[in-house]
Formats: structure tokens, C-alpha cells, sequence
């Protein structure tokens, strides 16, 4: 299935050096910005590496094979046919981010990462059976603009669209961060794009799924209207504090058991360090997604 693109809004006028997009809220970014704006900062506006983990990875891998998955016809998308594309699939991946390879010692363990990736498989075709659907789109890009300006975009790992016009999004989860911490920013997520779908399709999607493939489990949620417009107002305000906080400066640490995941303690004032100088609010786009946060 090849990447696709729904999109509502005219991209920036190209420049010199390329073309210049608006700025915009993605999922990733706005749960940033709820969790701690400073490491939002870090990310959108410092724009500071972080070192992707095994997990990371791996979920990026599996993601890509179920996405390949989807282009083999119908009656032959099978586990084992899933698990021989983890092989070549990594070789491309690996070749297009040669750092990801620093991430094993040796031969020996990047075989036993791809077995993980395997089971992830496993519990993927445990969940359902791809031959019984076709979806509209895997790896969707989306992105709208609010009547209030602020724009949203990012990807949706699978849309299923019922001949009778419902919409199912589908979200893969791989990590393995506990449940009960991922599974608010989850649905925060999902509901995103439930709002990006509604305003470009016209229609709520029937349904929201989440599909864990480390334990197996799937959740589904069905949204509403008058939620999506109350979600529509939190993701207005997140935005406006955003710009506020980006004309300020003011990013400020917001510490929680969710620093355990926090690539930049050592310059976070709440573990005794000092950010950098604030660089000022990025052009053009502070709001991207990496292939990582797609793969979570
Ligand atoms: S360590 Fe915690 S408080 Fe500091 S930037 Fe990271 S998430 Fe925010």
C-alpha cells in the first residue's frame, strides 16, 4: 500500500532553500506540550537528537511490514509471509538510517531483536486477519486547517473505510512502556485524528483502534461529535499556549514518572541542569513527527 496523502491546506510558497511549510499541531508534539513544555521545547524548538532505543526501532520495522503487508493480495498476507519481509525490510531501513545498526553489538543481537519483531507479528495476526479487509490507506498523511487557523497534520497508520462510507482509524502500538502510562496518549492520538478526519471527510470515524501487538490486546473506541468539538477547543488552546510559550520563552520543566523516558534530564532544570540558550520560535515547522513518534 502505498504512502498517501489527504491534505486541506496549501503548503507555504517554495523558497530558496525549499519548500516552507506552516506551522503546525501533530499528535506527538501536542502530547509533548501537555507532559512538559519544556520538553517540547527541546524537541520542536531546540530540535535536540535523541537516541532512538531498540523498541523504538523495532516499532518502526514492524510498521513498515505491515504496511508491505497490505499490498500482497488478498489470501496470501500470512504470518510467515510477514516475518520474511522483517529481514529485507530492516536492510532498507538500516540503510536509510545507518546509525539504527550502532544499536546492536553484533550479528547475534540483531537476531534476537528481529525474533521480538516476529512475535510483534504473531500478536498482529492473533488480533485479525488482513485478508478479510482492504484498507483505504496505510502510512496516511493528513493534515487540515481549523476555522480557528491552527493547523493539524500527521500520519495515520491504517484507514479502513466500510463500503457503506464508515471510517475505522487504526493504530499499531509495539512499545513496551506500561500500558496504563501510554494508553491516555494513546487515545489523546487517536482522537487527533478523528478530529483531522472529520473535518476533511466530513464524517466521524465509527470507530478508533488501538491494536497492541506486545501483549495482544486491542482496544476500540467510538467517538462522537460533541466530543470532537471539545477536543477540537483543547487542541486550540494547546496550540495558543504553545505560540505563547514560543514568543516567551517560557517553556517551563513539568516533572513526572514520565521523565524516565526524558532524553534531556541532564539539561532539565529539575535535574539540576540548564537548557540551552532559547533559540527562538523555529521556521518553518515545529510541529513535524519523526518516523519514530509514527511507530510508538
Ligand atoms: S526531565 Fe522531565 S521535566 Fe525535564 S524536560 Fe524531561 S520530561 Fe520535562
Amino acid at each position: 500500500m502505498a504512502e498517501g496523502t489527504i491534505n486541506t491546506v496549501s503548503v507555504e510558497p517554495a523558497t530558496s532553500v525549499g519548500t516552507v511549510r506552516r506551522p503546525a499541531l501533530s499528535p506527538s508534539r501536542a502530547s509533548d506540550f501537555k507532559q512538559c513544555p519544556l520538553l517540547y521545547r527541546f524537541r520542536a524548538v531546540d530540535r535536540l537528537p535523541e537516541k532512538p532505543t531498540k523498541a523504538q526501532v523495532r516499532g518502526t520495522l514492524v510498521h513498515s511490514v505491515l504496511e508491505r503487508l497490505f499490498g500482497l493480495p488478498r489470501g496470501e498476507r500470512l504470518p510467515e509471509r510477514a516475518k520474511d519481509m522483517l529481514e529485507p525490510t530492516w536492510a532498507e531501513l538500516s540503510q536509510e538510517c545507518p546509525e539504527w545498526t550502532e544499536l546492536f553489538e553484533d550479528d547475534d543481537a540483531v537476531g534476537e531483536w528481529l525474533a521480538g519483531a516476529a512475535k510483534l507479528v504473531d500478536a498482529y495476526f492473533g488480533l485479525e486477519d488482513p485478508n478479510r479487509l482492504d484498507p483505504e490507506a496505510c502510512e496516511l498523511h493528513v493534515e487540515t486547517e481549523l476555522s480557528s487557523g491552527v493547523v493539524l497534520r500527521g500520519y495515520v497508520d491504517r484507514l479502513d473505510v466500510a463500503p457503506t462510507g464508515e471510517i475505522r482509524v487504526v493504530d499499531y502500538k509495539t512499545g513496551a512502556a506500561p500500558r496504563e502510562i501510554g494508553e491516555a496518549k494513546a487515545m489523546f492520538q487517536m482522537k487527533f485524528y478523528a478530529v483531522v478526519l472529520w473535518r476533511l471527510r466530513g464524517e466521524v470515524p465509527r470507530q478508533l483502534k488501538l491494536m497492541y501487538l506486545s501483549d495482544g490486546q486491542a482496544l476500540a473506541y467510538t467517538p462522537d461529535e460533541p466530543e470532537l468539538v471539545r477536543f477540537e477547543r483543547t487542541l486550540e488552546a494547546i496550540w495558543k499556549a504553545i505560540l505563547k510559550a514560543g514568543r516567551t520563552g517560557d517553556f517551563r520543566p513539568s516533572p513526572s514518572r514520565l521523565c524516565n523516558w526524558c532524553s534531556h534530564q541532564a539539561l532539565c532544570p529539575s535535574f539540576g541542569g540548564t537548557p540551552p540558550e532559547y533559540p527562538g520560535w523555529p521556521e518553518p515547522d515545529p510541529g513535524e513527527e519523526s518516523v519514530l513518534d509514527r511507530a510508538d
